[in-house]
């Protein structure tokens, strides 16, 4: 299955050809959330491992469309994992400092410390994706951030972090639904802003946009997957799968610890 939900480097993601209903050959909610459960202890079991190594880091870049469930994601991955090795990253429009260095420098500063599992929740591609439809910098500027886009997390695997990204892919009509669904739902109006109905009215310049930025930067180094997101349950279970598979091919290893200490006894 995660076969299917990589963009192959070199390829596009071709996302009106994907189905964001898909359930992955999945049954239903219960085997769906008893794998779940199984795997997030397994991330958790390997984090431990990559904090207490102290060599690598994992960093989880997670994109979308509003509403396509990214705080959902970024809870369903790191549930089982240690608070003191872990951190969710949201970025919002840049401030004015922030905008006063190039694109990278925030996002540089908030990746993961060696051990550590860091979520991303938007990042860089904003820069690509948001900035590139409302129009915010020239063609000339946001096309050369791919090849920016590249280097940058070439850089990041080279010196020991392991960046995989996740596209939330969510229809455009399961994306009505869940806005309607935030305005009627007093606990969840505080998520609408009036901005994701503009937004909405421009899907298909996000989406072209998308498509293009994922095909310029899916890598070995760095590879996307597009996740089917119109329904939560498999939508966490596949992102938790992601996870959980880039974490068993670091396969990060306790340190052998100090010979010295060997049949020391605590007295
Ligand atoms: P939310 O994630 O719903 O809280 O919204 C955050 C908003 O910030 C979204 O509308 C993003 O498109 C916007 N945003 C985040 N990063 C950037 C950026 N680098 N440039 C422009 N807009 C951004
Ligand atoms: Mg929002």
């Amino acid at each position: 299955v995660l076969k299917r939900l990589l963009v192959a480097p070199g390829s596009g993601p071709q996302l009106a050809s994907r189905d964001a209903r898909d359930a992955l050959g999945l049954e239903g909610k219960t085997e769906a959330s008893e794998r779940l459960a199984a795997l997030q202890t397994e991330v958790g079991e390997l984090q431990g491992r990559l904090w207490a190594e102290h060599e690598r880091a994992l960093l989880v870049v997670l994109q979308g469309m509003d509403a396509s469930g990214k705080d959902g994601v970024a809870n369903a991955v790191l549930r089982e994992v240690n608070a003191a090795g872990s951190r969710s990253v949201p970025f919002k429009a840049p401030t004015e400092p922030e905008l006063d260095h190039d694109f990278l420098w925030r996002v540089h500063a908030a990746t993961p410390g060696r051990g550590e599992l860091v979520v991303f929740n938007r990042s860089h591609y904003e820069d690509v994706v948001a900035v590139r439809v409302l129009g915010l910098r020239p063609e000339a500027v946001w096309r050369r951030r791919f090849g920016h886009i590249r280097d940058f997390e070439r850089l990041l695997a080279d010196e020991g972090t392991q960046v995989v990204k996740l596209f939330l892919h969510l229809s455009r009509d399961e994306q009505r639904k869940e806005l309607q669904e935030r305005l009627d739902d007093p606990a969840k109006r505080w998520k609408f802003r009036r901005g994701d109905l503009e937004t909405r009215a421009r899907w298909d310049d996000y989406a072209a946009a998308y498509e293009e930025a994922i095909a310029e930067t899916s890598t070995e180094a760095a590879p996307w997957y597009v996740i089917p997101a119109d329904r939560a349950w498999v939508r966490n279970l596949a992102a938790v799968e992601v996870v959980a598979e880039t974490l068993r091919r670091l396969d990060p290893r306790y340190p052998p610890g100090e010979p010295e200490l060997e049949g020391l006894v605590v007295e």
